[in-house]
């Protein structure tokens, strides 16, 4: 399975994915394999830390999420998903690759 475009982190209901499926996560940004944290607890969203809303929950996190480059590829795919034009969408893109290539070995 692998994550939405730009998406780097996962943050599902304790149990909802089985221990082979777990093996399998791969991150929307990079591709690389998720780093799998299980049975974790607090906040999952800014607006529930404000709110003091906890919960229980499985990380699914990108090992490579703290990088510079992995910052930079992920708001070149978020610059791609949010323009209208299939031009810059595709130079985005590009752009993106490039780095992923440099970088993912
Ligand atoms: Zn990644």
């Amino acid at each position: 399975m692998k994550l939405d475009l730009g998406q780097d982190r996962w943050m599902p209901i304790p149990g909802t994915v089985s221990e082979a499926e777990s093996k399998e996560v791969r991150c929307g940004v990079c591709g690389a394999t998720m780093n799998y944290m299980p049975n974790q607890y607090g906040a999952t969203t800014w607006a529930g830390s404000m709110a003091g809303v906890k919960r229980a929950y499985d990380l699914f996190i990108c090992p490579n999420h703290d990088l510079g480059w992995h910052n930079h590829v992920q708001k070149l795919q978020e610059l791609q998903r949010a323009t209208p034009s299939s031009k810059l969408a595709g130079i985005y893109e590009g752009d993106a690759n490039a780095i992923l290539k440099e970088n993912c070995k």
